[in-house]
């Protein structure tokens, strides 16, 4: 029988009763439970296969909420979360006792998000604790974007995923810590650089492992299909580099036909940047499914959402 389901009132039975949910937001699916709970908790760790020291984002149903969670909370964090919440950004800021360390990794600081979706937002209203939420894959493997994706990864791990339909946003939220009050980006996300800074002015982006050890889990390696893939701003050489194998490529608006060429996405045709974002983990678990040999992804212009897909095509491409 299937685990996915759209009824909302049997989601908050199995979270009241330590359970683990998988639930839809505007960025990709997240596994979810209720922060108190060590068992569910643990639950999340062990499902993902996730090392414990790669903290998990908290899910409040409303910007009230946060003070009852964090403490000494910048100007520039209620700025920002007034002007996009619910939506994708998250806020690591400093935790009450309140939160477990094992939610956080051990650290004094947790990220903190109101996600943008009707579902969520009011499985969230009707809880009595906050969701802890990673995104809702095996560890290192491609974020799910829809019901589907995770029932392909969980089928026989949890007991329902909430059917929230395909995610709109379809990339992870913004990270944001702050340093002496100012903002800095610890991961690239759903909310484009340009638009914080149309909101707080210029902010740091510190999204390599070297430079920001605040950020424990921002893993080279992430995001990845099984198959190999690479990275190219050279298609037409990359395509001669790989001649005579199975070739997947994932392209931007490229309309070029190729015979070297076994199978084909092309993210956005009217050249959208939100459109290609939304479709980026499905055109990734799409290519994975086809038996290629190798999977090219074309590198995207290097601004607005452009930077965080070309962040996790990168990602996807280490090994
Ligand atoms: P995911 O839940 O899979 O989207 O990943 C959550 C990411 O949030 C982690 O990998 C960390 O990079 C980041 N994160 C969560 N909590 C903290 C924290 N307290 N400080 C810094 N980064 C955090
Ligand atoms: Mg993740």
């Amino acid at each position: 029988m299937s685990i996915i389901s759209k009824d909302i009132s049997k989601a908050v039975k199995l979270l009241n009763n330590e359970e683990i949910v998988a639930i839809p937001t505007e960025t990709v699916y997240g596994l979810a439970g209720n922060i108190y709970s060590e068992k569910a908790v643990k639950a999340i760790f062990e499902t993902k296969q996730r090392p414990f020291f790669n903290p998990l984002i908290v899910h409040i149903p409303n910007i009230e909420y946060l003070e009852t969670l964090v403490e000494d909370i910048p100007e520039k964090a209620k700025l920002l979360a007034e002007a996009f919440w619910p939506g994708p950004i998250t806020l690591v800021l400093k935790k009450k006792s309140i939160i477990p360390y094992l939610i956080t990794g051990g650290k004094d600081t947790v990220a903190v998000r109101i996600p943008n979706h009707p579902m969520t937002l009011e499985l969230l209203a009707t809880l009595d604790f906050p969701l802890a939420a990673p995104s809702a894959n095996p560890f290192n493997r491609i974020s799910p974007t829809t019901a589907e994706h995770v029932e392909g990864y969980f089928k026989n791990e949890i007991k329902m995923v909430l059917d929230g339909g395909p995610c709109q946003k379809g990339i992870e939220s913004t990270i944001i810590g702050f340093e002496n009050g100012e903002p800095i980006v610890y991961r690239l996300g759903s909310t484009s650089i340009e638009d914080l800074e149309a909101v707080v002015g210029n902010v740091i982006i510190k999204n390599k492992k070297e430079a920001a050890p605040e950020a424990p889990g921002m893993l080279e390696r992430h995001y990845a299909p099984k198959t190999k893939t690479v990275l190219t701003s050279h298609l037409t050489k990359t395509l001669k580099d790989y001649k005579g194998l199975r070739i997947g490529l994932l392209t931007y608006n490229d309309i070029l036909n190729n015979d070297a060429i076994d199978f084909k996405i092309i993210l956005s045709e009217s050249k959208n940047l939100e459109e290609a974002a939304s479709k980026l983990y499905d055109a990734l678990h799409q290519l994975d499914q086809q038996n290629l040999d190798i999977i090219i992804a074309e590198q995207l212009p290097d601004y607005g959402l452009g930077k965080s897909i070309n962040d996790r095509l990168l990602r996807a491409t280490k090994s």
